[in-house]
């Protein structure tokens, strides 16, 4: 059996992806931090997997923590998901990010050298793309012009691979640029569990749906757009998680260099459409008010998904109305997210 070392493994895309992993034959060691999790998804895994995962609360910044997750298995490959992810903060506390984000990436890396581990997926974003307004995103689209600190350690992280990777004629790595990942686990059991008041979309419709934040404030409806609201690709974090199996299914078949995929569905959908969606899926009103447009928002972002599904196999199959419905399941059972 291989041992996958997932980096971030607690947290929202991490958990989802521990679960798709084990169903797939593979071992799983998690290291986080829990700087923006719960232990208690630990259980929650355990209940939905039947398996207790092996868990090292550990910061990736700190080699001497970390070398001995790398001593104690015989890691086979790792997925890095560790790292902060609040764009609004990253302009905020632009150290804290670039600190964070570069500086685990890097001694995971150095590790991975130590131990003669060769095979790296790496949680890329579609914010490397910018503010080009060029749909649909192909991976070879133009890269850069970033809006914000957060973007730039991804673009960063991506060129830093690229070079790395270059310098070392065994290493594989895999480039997966998530689009906007969202939806929970059927189980109800883990799902998105952002703390004080979320900036991102599904989030806030949850916490509006369930009665914790008021109304929601739809940021601009005057795009040129059908509705006059954004597009954005939405994609299931099931799905996401089968597209981190795929990537790891691709590494041991291909040859070494770095390779870069979009995860997405290919399909934008609008604010508004989400917000009938989510209405549909609880089964009442979520109240609303339009505001004025959200700096630097891009009015349509959405996946070529050719490449993904040519090379890796991956097709998301999940529609919106199944994210709605999964991400209300876990928001209704969960009210206020998880506690320790
Ligand atoms: P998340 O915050 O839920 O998960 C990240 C996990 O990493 C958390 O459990 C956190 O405690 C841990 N962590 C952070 N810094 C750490 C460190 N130094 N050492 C150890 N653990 C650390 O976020 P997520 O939504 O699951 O995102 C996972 C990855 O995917 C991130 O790298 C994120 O930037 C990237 N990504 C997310 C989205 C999105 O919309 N959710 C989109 C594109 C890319
Ligand atoms: N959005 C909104 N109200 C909110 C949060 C988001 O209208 O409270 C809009 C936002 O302006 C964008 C879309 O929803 O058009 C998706 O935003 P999100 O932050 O989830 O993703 P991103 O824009 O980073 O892709």
């Amino acid at each position: 059996m291989k041992t996958v070392l997932v980096t971030g493994g607690m947290g929202f895309i991490g958990s989802h992806t521990v679960i798709a992993l084990n169903e797939n034959g593979y071992d799983v060691v998690i290291a986080d931090n829990l700087v923006n999790s719960k232990r208690e998804v630990l259980n929650r895994l355990e209940t939905i997997t039947g398996k207790r995962f092996k868990f090292y609360n550990v910061d990736c910044c700190d080699k001497e923590a970390l070398s001995v997750v790398f001593e104690e298995n015989e890691i086979d490959s790792v997925i890095h998901f560790a790292g902060l992810k609040a764009v609004g903060e990253s302009v905020q506390i632009p150290l804290e990010y670039y600190s964070n984000n570069i500086n685990s990436m890097l001694t995971v890396i150095e590790l991975m050298r130590e131990h003669n581990v060769k095979k790296l997926v790496f949680s890329s974003s579609a914010t490397v793309y910018g503010m080009s307004e060029d749909v649909p995103f192909t991976e070879e689209s133009p890269l850069g012009m970033c809006t914000n600190p957060y973007g730039w350690t991804k673009w960063m992280i991506e060129q830093m691979l690229r070079d790395i990777a270059h310098a070392d004629p065994e290493m594989k790595v895999v480039l997966l640029r998530y689009f906007n990942p969202v939806g929970a686990h059927e189980s109800g059991l883990i799902g998105e569990d952002p703390q004080g008041i979320p900036n991102n979309l599904f989030p806030y419709i949850s916490k509006v749906a369930v009665g914790t934040l008021k109304c929601l404030t739809i940021h601009g409806d005057d795009y040129d757009t059908p509705d006059g609201t954004c597009l954005r690709d939405y994609i299931h974090v099931c799905d996401l998680a089968d597209g981190h199996v795929k990537a790891l299914q691709f590494i041991d078949k291909t040859e070494a260099g770095v390779n870069v995929f979009n995860l997405g569905t290919g399909k934008g959908t609008s604010v508004k459409e989400a917000v009938a969606a989510f209405e549909k899926a609880c089964g009442h009103a979520i109240p609303h008010v339009i505001g004025p447009r959200r700096p630097g928002d891009l009015p349509v972002c959405y996946a070529s998904t050719e490449k993904a599904e040519k090379l890796l196999g991956f097709k998301a199959t999940r529609n919106i109305e199944d994210m709605c419905s999964s991400c209300w399941n876990w928001q209704e059972k969960n009210p206020n997210g998880l506690q320790d």
